[in-house]
């Protein structure tokens, strides 16, 4: 039963030191969300308050991104599961390194061949740079539907990156439409979004 094998691989990453990111966690991070969804959203690392509630995306890019998902017609309970590419905060919200992103990987890896989502939504350059290429960059590749290991997968900007600059968001609905049509296409044709025609 895919709830008692992700709880089974929580607790493991609760107690999980293979990297430093260990050390000054409050809590690891595992993921939220449905665990039958059909769409995986990928973002960097916890942050401040994920650290604390030891659920990912709950601060103001967690709140961005809620505000996104509802105007898609997807909920977090329903639509999506939620997780990151590092369970434990980087300290003062750095960017994790490569070492960190390669020893949490294997975790991500596992919950993404227990959920089997048809849709993968990379948030920001950490992302896309763990799964895609080390070298790509999120603004030249972002709105552009790709395939990794037969999923379907649109690399977007993180809600971070939103909020720092709100002359992004522009681009950034512009991704989420392209998701809600193919969620209609092979998913659900009369999946309702309350902003998307
Ligand atoms: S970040 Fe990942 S690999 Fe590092 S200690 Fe946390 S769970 Fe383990």
């Amino acid at each position: 039963m895919i709830e008692k094998e992700l709880l089974k691989m929580s607790q493991e990453v609760s107690n999980c030191s293979l990297c430093e990111l260990h050390t000054e966690r409050k809590n690891a991070v595992f993921g939220i969300g449905n665990p039958y969804a059909e769409i995986m959203i990928i973002g960097e690392g916890p942050g401040h308050d994920e650290d604390l509630q030891g659920v990912p995306f709950v601060g103001k890019s967690g709140q961005l991104l809620d505000k996104i998902l509802s105007a898609c017609g997807f909920t977090r309970e329903e639509h999506v599961y939620i997780a990151n590419i590092v369970k434990c905060r980087p300290p003062k919200n750095r960017d994790p390194k490569p070492e960190e992103r390669d020893a949490c990987l294997p975790w991500l890896f596992k919950q993404i061949s227990i959920i089997r989502p048809r849709i993968l939504i990379l948030l920001g350059a950490t992302a896309v740079k763990s799964l895609i290429d080390p070298e790509a960059r999120i603004t030249k590749i972002r709105g552009k539907w790709m395939e990794w290991e037969n999923f379907l997968v649109m690399p977007t900007y993180h809600p971070s990156a939103l909020l720092r600059n709100p002359q992004l968001k522009k681009d950034s609905w512009e991704d989420f439409k392209l998701v809600v049509h193919k969620y209609r296409e092979i998913i659900d044709p009369e999946h309702k979004a309350p902003k998307v025609n």
